[in-house]
């Protein structure tokens, strides 16, 4: 994720904000985490951060993964499950939808302002939302000549 300086002090205040109203400790290792979480290209999972933050951290894999968890809580970051594997995360400010390939998984980001405003709209009874999480599910380009060649 490319992010510029000033998201990435607004992010750490306000993760040190979440931390205190949680009444946890403000470990360095927390701050480091974010701070890889946010050096990490759109949608990563725990072991890539893990794999990173293990070269200059003496930290375990399951404090890597409540780190995180802790961040999704904040809204920092988002929890998207785009294949049976793994869960992947992403920076939370930014909404768009899924384009996931079947065929190779690949996994490509689109905005649509249409369908946001749909879902700024939408009220549900007794129940407030946060966010959407939209997977549509097909076949890339790519994907689509390799099999159209592969037939002929
Ligand atoms: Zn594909
Ligand atoms: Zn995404």
């Amino acid at each position: 994720m490319k992010i510029d300086d000033d998201v990435r002090i607004r992010l750490k205040e306000k993760f040190e904000e979440f931390i205190k109203s949680k009444r946890m400790r403000q470990t360095p290792e927390r701050f480091a985490i974010l701070d890889k979480a946010l050096d990490q290209h759109v949608h990563f999972d725990i072991d890539e951060l893990y794999r990173d933050i293990e070269k200059e951290y003496r930290v375990c894999r399951a404090t890597v993964y409540n780190t995180v968890e802790l961040l999704c809580e904040c809204n920092i970051l988002r929890k998207h499950y785009l294949n049976e594997n793994q869960a992947a995360y992403e920076l939370a400010d930014d909404r768009h939808l899924h384009l996931i390939c079947m065929s190779c998984g690949s996994v490509r980001e689109v905005r649509d302002e249409k369908f946001n405003q749909y879902f700024e709209q939408l009220k549900f009874k007794q129940f407030k939302p946060t966010f959407v999480s939209t997977n549509i599910y097909g076949i890339c380009s790519q994907c689509s000549r390799k099999n159209h060649k592969d037939l002929n």
